[in-house]
């Protein structure tokens, strides 16, 4: 089963696709996580990518969807995997179906978490993520423990560069302009689905399993 998370930047997409890939018992992969961690091991791809990232630039598909292809083909993936961030435009779409088609596999279910652009400004002028394993906190709705470390490994939280400022607000006029071509080539193919993600992370998790399980009668395992 490939199910797609479309959502702005802070829509809680990465929040939600970590929780989902528990329950469905499938792999989780975040373009986002991708690049940051092509960027740790500083391999190539990862750092060019790092350069747009901190521009709040879209990093070029040339870059991403051999990332994100080289992902889903391993063997242990075969079953499917939630793809969170990718595909973020037509192109993209495009070239996620040519691939999966070419390993007789197919996107069975796109999702958009629909959050209000007033929101995602206040969740993402206070993200901050852990240094060792990017794990997400938010200074006033999810605050670490003890202040500026990371409650599951300790290490050192920091703000992502485009989540501040203008970066991040050129990061979201991006999305809104790539995302309706996206969202109407999965509607046009019945693919699509909607959810409201102004409400709580549990609520949201809740709506997100029902609309699974009704497109796929997939039974999450619990
Ligand atoms: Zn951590």
């Amino acid at each position: 089963m490939y199910i797609l998370l479309i959502g702005a930047p802070g829509a809680g997409k990465g929040t939600q696709a970590k929780k989902l890939s528990q329950l469905l018992a499938l792999r989780h992969i975040a373009s986002g996580d991708l690049f940051h961690t092509a960027f740790e091991e500083q391999t190539e791809l990862g750092l060019k990518a790092q350069r747009y990232v901190d521009l709040g630039e879209l990093v070029p598909d040339e870059i991403t969807i051999p990332m994100v292809m080289r992902h889903i083909e391993e063997p242990e993936n075969i079953q499917g995997v939630i793809l969170d961030g990718f595909p973020r435009t037509f192109e993209q779409s495009q070239a996620l179906d040519a691939e999966l088609s070419r390993i007789k596999r197919q996107v069975d279910l796109a999702i958009h978490l629909k959050v209000s652009r007033e929101e995602l400004l206040a969740r993402l002028a206070g993200r901050i993520f852990c240094q060792a394993n990017q794990h997400v906190y938010h200074i006033k709705f999810r605050p670490p423990k003890v202040a500026d470390r990371c409650d599951l490994d300790g290490s050192k939280l920091y703000q992502r560069p485009d989540d501040a400022g203008e970066a991040m607000r050129r990061r979201l006029v991006i999305y809104f302009n790539q995302t309706v071509q996206l969202l109407d080539y999965y509607r046009q193919q019945h693919k699509l689905r909607e959810v409201d993600g102004n409400s709580s992370i549990d609520q949201v998790q809740a709506i997100l399993l029902s609309v699974i399980n009704d497109s796929t009668g997939r039974v999450a395992k619990v």
